[in-house]
């Protein structure tokens, strides 16, 4: 064994997967000791009931094969099936999964959904990839899943790379395998086969809604408020949106390609027609091009990551200059960071409750679908609205009385829901 292997790995060697799961770790752990249970619960809240691990032979348009690798972790059963979203990203790992599946399980929880979490995840670059190839990969995935997915068992949805044609795939094929159709085995699936009103915009929405009381909390109103949004794809584009139509001045923005800044605020409907015909926010007309990573420091008074991992850490959370972050992304924030902008007294809304707004609709689609009758997007909405005002006000009263951050407030409050279901449902035999 040579020396490299033999040496403990530092913080700077993890994969930002191993990073993503040392976090969730660290949050649980910190939950965990504030609530005085014992080694043994704290095992099992700390361990995935289930990993899956397939192979995914692909037949490629010219005629090639090759073999992706995808991932189902459920993480918790206890409070009922299991939930979360399935990922393509050329990033996918074990690691990140079981962390996203973690988080799945206490964003749950804590908007009092009846769900445990899981995640999927394909190690692909879909951008790589025809739309044939992609339907191949997501057909042959959900097969090879079948026996531990179900409207009981465990329900997929939309993530990063994946979009309500992948939910209708995977619907279809689960469908055919079982003989009947089975709709409630996603969400996120289009309207026309049992999908919600108010689905596809729930994410942002939330995220929306839980950054205007955020800015009401620091006394800043939201026309006098400006943002900066990272990530204009499902879940920052809409907020943007949300929060522009709410009088909140829109800064800056960025996607995978580049950022635009513009001080007096960017005309967001304009920007969406923009992306909508050219595919980024590059090139926008009345705005000037930024580098990406600056957008993430910039003077404002919300700062809205909704992109991937990680983005604010060590190396840059020093020098963020928001009031408020609110996380529309899934783990946006690693635990260096928080710990850096607690210290600067910054404002951290967690993922787990300001991107619930997902969760929070997926859940009312399968409740439509158990019962065949489906809502008005008025009523989808205002139920949403109730949740995440709930959430919010939950979280916020927990982190005064116990003089926490909100994340750890939020986390505490999820990881004791899920230890009663566990307490009182026994271990068996
Ligand atoms: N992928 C979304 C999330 O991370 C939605 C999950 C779902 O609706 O099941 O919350």
């Amino acid at each position: 064994m040579t020396q490299t292997e033999e040496r403990t790995p530092t913080t700077t060697d993890r994969s930002p997967g191993e990073h993503a799961l040392a976090d969730a770790l660290a949050q649980l752990k910190f939950a965990v000791d504030l609530l005085g249970y014992g080694d043994g619960l704290h095992q099992l809240l700390a361990s995935a009931r289930r990993e899956t691990r397939v192979s995914i032979p692909l037949r490629r348009d010219d005629g090639t094969m090759e073999v992706l690798t995808g991932y189902r972790v459920q993480h918790n059963f206890s409070r009922g099936p299991t939930k979360g979203g399935l990922r393509y990203s050329p990033d996918v790992s074990l690691d990140e999964v079981r962390a996203l599946a973690m988080w799945m399980t206490w964003k749950c929880a804590l908007l009092d959904v009846p769900y445990g979490g899981a995640k999927g995840g394909v190690t692909i670059d879909p951008r790589l990839y025809s739309k044939g190839e992609l339907e191949r990969v997501t057909r042959r995935y959900a097969s090879e899943l079948q026996p531990v997915l179900g409207p009981d068992k465990d329900i997929p949805a939309p993530d990063i790379g994946t979009d309500e044609q992948t939910m209708a795939w995977i619907m279809d094929t689960y469908s055919v395998n079982a003989g009947y159709t089975v709709p409630g085995v996603v969400t996120g699936k289009p309207v026309s086969i049992g999908g919600s009103l108010g689905r596809s915009t729930a994410t942002s929405r939330g995220v929306a809604q839980v950054a205007l009381a955020a800015l009401q909390h620091v006394r800043v109103a939201p026309t006098a408020a400006t943002a900066a949004v990272q990530g204009f794809g499902k879940v920052g584009a809409s907020a943007a949106q949300f929060l522009a139509d709410a009088g909140v001045r829109i800064v800056a923005v960025s996607d995978q390609y580049g950022a635009v800044h513009a001080s007096n605020g960017l005309d967001v409907v304009r920007l969406h027609e923009h992306v909508a015909v050219t595919g980024t926010v590059l090139g926008f007309a009345d705005a000037e091009p930024m580098d990406p990573d600056s957008l993430l420091t910039l003077d404002v008074d919300l700062l809205v990551p909704a992109a991937v991992e990680g983005v604010l850490n060590a190396a840059n959370a020093a020098d963020v200059r928001a009031t408020v972050v609110v996380e529309g992304a899934n783990g946006p924030t690693t635990a260096e960071a928080d710990q850096i902008l607690r210290g600067k007294g910054v404002l951290v809304v967690p993922d787990i409750l300001a991107n619930a707004g997902g969760v929070i609709v997926s859940y009312f689609e399968w409740v439509q679908g158990n019962q065949a009758y489906w809502w008005s997007v008025e009523e989808v909405e205002e139920r949403l609205h109730q949740r995440m005002l709930a959430g919010w006000t939950a979280v916020v009263e927990s982190s005064q009385q116990l003089g926490i951050t909100l994340r750890e407030a939020a986390t505490v409050i999820a990881v004791q829901r899920v230890a009663e279901a566990h307490q009182i449902r026994g271990l068996y035999p």
